[in-house]
């Protein structure tokens, strides 16, 4: 699974992907769901850790400068509050893709 197209349209980023699947993903939606640990926290012996308290809102935090391409792995996503230390690999930003199709997909998954 990857993404052949990645285009940015307004507040939406839109991804198209091999199988011929399009996600739309609401930049603020991205940068919530950032895999990085600072955001979502640490798994430490299968624990996961809460990440600090980060502040409700920094300036800039939803305004994406730049995504680059990590080989064949995933994107790697830069905000204009100088975070860039979220990784998105393919799997993951399919994972999270909003339509019904894989909400319903995935939800089915994390319950097995
Ligand atoms: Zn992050
Ligand atoms: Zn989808």
């Amino acid at each position: 699974m990857r993404a052949t197209q990645i285009k940015r349209e307004g507040n939406e980023l839109l991804v198209v992907w091999d199988d011929g699947h399009r996600s739309h993903y609401g930049l603020e939606y991205l940068r919530q769901e950032c895999p990085c640990a600072s955001c979502k926290g640490e798994v430490i012996f299968g624990k996961v850790y809460a990440p600090p308290k980060l502040p409700m809102f920094t300036p800039g935090m939803n305004e994406l400068v730049a995504l680059t391409p990590v080989g064949s792995y995933g994107v790697q996503a830069a905000w204009k509050d100088g975070h860039d230390t979220g990784i998105y690999s393919w799997a993951y930003l399919r994972s999270i893709c909003t339509c019904e199709e894989c909400k319903a997909k995935y939800a089915a998954k994390e319950a097995l």
